[in-house]
């Protein structure tokens, strides 16, 4: 299957997860998650339509950003866990920081945008299994109430909604009261109507679980095997 033929693919079973679910499916973004394939391989997922771009690694990106110079509609967003020393290298390159979880790394990529003259699209990281290896704020943690309180001084940051990977699992099932979590954490801040915090976008779903996630309110599915193949084993 080509590239294009996969999206059509994921697109399907997104409108399908939609429907099922009661949802309209032109409120879920399909994030083509392009991380260790060329920049040959993410313009075919342009030319198919795909807009909005993740990638794990500022340095692999930074590789790759040159040769895609002349897609200027398309959308980087880094998806990967990103050291704060990484932090002005990341507002040059990406739209959008999907992986923020300290009070620290935010204060550097708002300095950074800031340096840079430009807003940078965040979204919180919530660690919801609770996994140690994992990065990500915990919920109902005060790191996570601390970046909430701190927003309205990060004026070039627009913190726009949250984000997570659960505990891996192969059967996607074992997801869902993960996904449904970060729902109501999502459901809960929006209700305290914090100044500069704007919940909206809930980032979670991969290949093998976005239909579940897409059920449980998803509004950013990030698809990396499923459009460009397997991954090379690093
Ligand atoms: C790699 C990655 C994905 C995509 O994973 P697939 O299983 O290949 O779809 C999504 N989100 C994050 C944060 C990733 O690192």
């Amino acid at each position: 299957m080509t590239i294009a033929e996969n999206i059509l693919c994921v697109r399907e079973r997104i409108v399908a997860a939609a429907r099922r679910s009661g949802r309209n499916p032109g409120e879920i973004t399909l994030m083509a998650v392009s991380k260790t394939f060329p920049p040959v391989s993410i313009r075919e997922a342009y030319a198919a339509g795909l807009r909005v771009f993740g990638e794990n690694r500022v340095q692999e990106f930074a590789g790759k950003a040159e040769a895609l110079r002349d897609l200027p509609d398309a959308q980087w967003h880094l998806i990967g866990h990103l050291q704060s020393n990484k932090a002005a290298k990341a507002a040059e390159l990406f739209g959008a920081v999907d992986s923020v979880d300290s009070v620290r790394l935010a204060e550097r990529l708002n300095a950074a945008a800031q340096s840079a003259g430009k807003t940078l699209a965040v979204l919180i990281e919530i660690n919801v299994g609770g996994e140690e290896a994992k990065s990500g704020v915990a919920p109902a943690s005060d790191e996570l109430e601390q970046i909430l309180l701190d927003a309205p001084k990060w004026t070039n940051l627009a913190i726009r909604g949250l984000m997570t990977v659960p505990p891996y699992s192969d059967d996607p099932e074992s997801a869902r009261p993960y996904f449904r979590q970060l729902r109501e954490i999502r459901d809960s801040l929006a209700n305290r109507r914090l100044p500069a915090v704007c919940i909206n976008v809930l980032s979670m779903g991969m290949s093998h679980d976005f239909e579940v996630a897409i059920e449980e309110g998803s509004t950013c599915v990030r698809v990396g095997t499923a459009i460009f193949g397997e991954r090379e084993k690093a």
